[in-house]
């Protein structure tokens, strides 16, 4: 604040927050574990941490009462899928460190729901509990239930008709509208998004509602902005950019300007659904997930997309970019469900030059697709991996 030369007085209405400096995840790196906790270790309750893959996670403390307001940002979402105490609710997020399962049990938990605490992995005692004690609502990462849906539909003992499940709650990582109908058709439910982060609380930090046209962000917990990542200037109404979020009730943690890397757009416009939540779009992704390849900037969400859109595989995807002689690479394995696998060789042809021309003409840039067998790519029980860049690894 010094360094941006800003004083209390100058923060008179909301408006005044464009005057403060941003917060980015190198400043909560820097300041590992808890220097930049507002509360003394003596009031938090609870600590979570980010997955930091290279170098120091991020580590986020709680408070009583963070941890009351994060449960009601859950149960809000929760009661805008229809979910209310008379529901079974199996939470399939990994419980631990990550927010997603602890997140996600409190807030069923507060709506007075049974909640079943899986936890991700063991998938067939899963289906099991899922079958025997009637699971109505379950909660995991969209790649986990690909990947349930997928291990259902093998299992003869189990048909998604003997289920009872009719609500799942999906977020974690960015997923398309090809996935959700997917997911819907497989595993007979309506599917919902929810979102949030470990810096600014954990799951639900907003969720879809019945109309399942963008997520109601939960203002009075979250202010957000859209800034461009590059001018870092707020971006008009409607436009897309980066999302940033100040916390406005957490005492733990409390973050101001804090920069997500998620890209997406706020809706304004009234949702038919009565809430009055201002409204975000799906995400694109992180700006770190980018990638760019021969100049193009390439999202996985946008392969996704364009793979789901076709009957014949089974929606595992994964991408492998490289540089070989100075020229980047972009593959692209996809599976074929077993039964066109089988097929004859040209059915295999005709799906690979569908994907192909349609992937050139989302994505501007054609890929070298190869069909692979199904089950090979490798199934997440959490955030999926979809992208190996090589390209990192060398200089
Ligand atoms: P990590 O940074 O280690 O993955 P988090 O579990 O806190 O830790 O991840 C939060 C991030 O996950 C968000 O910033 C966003 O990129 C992604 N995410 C969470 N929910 C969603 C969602 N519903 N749609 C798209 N991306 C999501
Ligand atoms: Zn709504």
């Amino acid at each position: 604040m010094d360094e941006a030369g800003v004083t209390p007085d100058d923060i008179q209405s909301i408006d005044d927050i464009r005057k403060l400096p941003f917060m980015q995840k190198k400043d909560l790196r820097e300041y590992y574990p808890t220097d930049t906790f507002a509360a003394p270790i003596k009031d938090i309750a609870r600590f979570h941490a980010s997955s930091g893959t290279t170098g120091k996670p991020i580590v986020a403390g709680y408070t009583v009462h963070d941890l009351e307001c994060w449960a009601e940002g859950v149960a809000r979402c929760l009661t805008a899928y229809g979910v209310t105490r008379e529901d079974i609710v199996q939470v399939s997020y990994g419980y631990g460190l990550f927010t997603g399962g602890l997140g996600a049990h409190d807030g069923a938990g507060k709506i007075g729901c049974a909640v079943l605490p899986t936890s991700s992995g063991n998938t067939a005692k899963q289906i099991m509990l899922m079958k025997d004690l009637g699971t109505t609502c379950l909660c995991c990462t969209p790649s986990y239930a690909l990947f349930l849906a997928e291990t259902i539909e093998n299992e003869p003992d189990v048909r998604p008709e003997d289920l009872k499940l009719r609500v799942g709650v999906f977020g974690a990582e960015p997923w398309t509208e090809g996935m959700r109908h997917a997911l819907e058709q497989k595993l007979h439910i309506r599917a919902y998004d929810i979102y949030g982060l470990t810096e600014v609380s954990g799951p639900g930090v907003g969720g879809e509602c019945e109309f399942q046209n963008g997520t109601h962000l939960w203002e009075d917990m979250f202010y957000p902005e859209i800034i461009d990542p590059v001018t870092l200037q707020p971006v008009e109404d409607g436009k897309e950019g980066e999302l940033v979020f100040t916390t406005l009730t957490k005492e733990g943690m409390p973050v101001i300007r804090y920069r997500t890397r998620d890209l997406t757009r706020l809706i304004r416009e009234r949702c038919e659904c009565g809430r009055t939540a201002v409204r975000m779009d799906k995400i694109l992704g992180r700006s770190d997930d980018m990638l760019i390849i021969r100049g193009v900037n390439v999202f996985p969400s946008q392969v996704e997309a364009v793979i789901m859109e076709m009957p014949e595989v089974t929606g595992q995807y994964f991408i492998t970019v490289d540089r070989v002689n100075n020229i980047d690479t972009f593959d692209i394995d996809i599976e074929l469900k077993p039964d066109y696998y089988g097929d004859n060789l040209s059915t295999i042809e005709r799906t690979k030059q569908q994907l192909s021309e349609r992937l050139v003409s989302v994505l501007g840039i054609k890929p070298t697709l190869h069909i692979v067998e199904p089950g090979s790519i490798e199934r997440s029980m959490g955030k999926a991996k979809h992208v190996n860049d090589k390209r990192k690894f060398k200089n």
